[in-house]
């Protein structure tokens, strides 16, 4: 299959309501989207970097230069035999996993449509429904929370995931494992504690939540070894992990008992699957985090999410929690049981909205 050009497009995507975390508050979204094509085949890869790097070091800028200036001159032209193939191309710009994700993931739904089959079914999947949960923001009270968890409960949602930071945890979480004793629920701190916050955090032990998800700094590793080994409550790695070695050097310390796999962050769907392959054969679950995606992103969750080790409810939800119109026909939906039907159609299953995407781009770049 030759590589034989790319579009990329920056849309503007207003969120309905803003989303609160310990890093940032975010209400509108600029987000990439790369239309690669393969053959006689396109194929759609969403950036999941965030407007400022507060997330990650990558921010919606920064990837629109790594890919133009670096990983597009890598690829042009190029024969591959699958989407595999793209990683090793790009290795020579060292992280920037975000960017390269928005230009991997493309591939693998333009591989699939070339070879006629869904994209979930090409990864290797085997789940025809994925379980869904929430991740809900930091609220100003805990009678906005109650609401909020209420509002995704009666939607049927399978896990609660509330945001906290310093002074916006013990006493939310209290409130709502009180309402509700016999839900799934976890929390993530996005990186807001200090090794000395250990009592804090053990206090929290006392709601016997799913997990307690990046506690320490995005890269400190070495502390989370101490956190989860003074914790019952299992410790969820997000931000730590980059790569399949980080993976393996979190497993083999004891930093976690489970991993949140996101695409961006890692890479793509290729070391997607590498780590939860690893997983796997460590007994350790994983799930799939959202960025926030449109449509595309959304998409691509849903196919990573149906393999066989994403055993806990992910956070990819319906397109209406977020946007008031999605990018893609149909809108993902959840059922009333908190469950997505992944898609049966070639690629990732869904169809860009051109014309929408057309009313939302704010710069488009062709490149051959
Ligand atoms: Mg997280």
């Amino acid at each position: 299959m030759q590589i034989r050009s790319l579009t990329l497009r920056e849309i503007h995507l207003k969120l309905l309501t803003p989303f609160e975390t310990s890093m940032d508050r975010v209400t509108e979204r600029r987000i990439l989207l790369a239309e690669l094509n393969l053959d006689s085949a396109f194929g759609w890869g969403e950036c999941t970097a965030g407007e400022n790097p507060f997330y990650s070091p990558e921010d919606t800028q920064t990837c629109w230069h790594i890919i133009t200036t670096y990983l597009w001159p890598m690829l042009k032209g190029k024969s591959i035999d699958s989407a595999s193939d793209i990683w090793p191309l790009l290795e020579q710009v060292r992280g920037h996993t975000m960017a390269k994700a928005t230009l991997e993931t493309a591939a693998w739904d333009a591989e699939a449509k070339v070879k006629n089959l869904p994209l979930w079914k090409l990864l290797g999947g085997t789940r025809e429904e994925i379980p869904c949960g929430v991740s809900i923001g930091i609220k100003e009270t805990v009678e906005e929370l109650t609401a909020a968890v209420k509002k995704e409960l009666d939607s049927g949602y399978q896990r609660i995931k509330l945001k906290i930071k310093p002074g916006k945890d013990l006493v939310p979480v209290q409130h709502i494992r009180n309402l509700y004793p016999r839900i799934k629920l976890s929390v993530d701190a996005n990186s807001a504690y200090r090794a000395d916050d250990l009592h804090l955090l053990q206090q929290l032990d006392a709601f016997y939540l799913m997990m307690i998800e990046q506690p320490l700094g995005w890269d400190d590793l070495f502390g989370h070894v101490a956190i989860q080994k003074n914790l019952q409550t299992p410790v969820c790695l997000d931000e730590c992990i980059h790569t399949y070695e980080q993976a393996e050097a979190a497993i083999s310390l004891g930093a976690c008992k489970i991993i949140n796999v996101k695409l961006g962050r890692v890479g793509g769907h290729l070391q997607a699957k590498r780590i939860h392959d690893l997983c796997a054969k460590n007994s350790l679950p994983v799930w799939c985090g959202g960025m926030l995606e449109s449509g595309v992103g959304r998409a691509h969750n849903i196919a990573m999410s149906t393999q066989s080790n994403f055993s806990l409810p992910g956070d990819v939800s319906a397109s209406a929690r977020y946007w008031h119109q999605d990018i893609i026909t149909p809108e993902v939906t959840v059922s009333p049981e908190g469950t997505i039907t992944v898609p049966t159609a070639p690629g990732i299953g869904f169809l860009p909205n051109l014309k929408r995407i057309d009313t939302l781009t704010t710069r488009k770049l062709h490149l051959t």
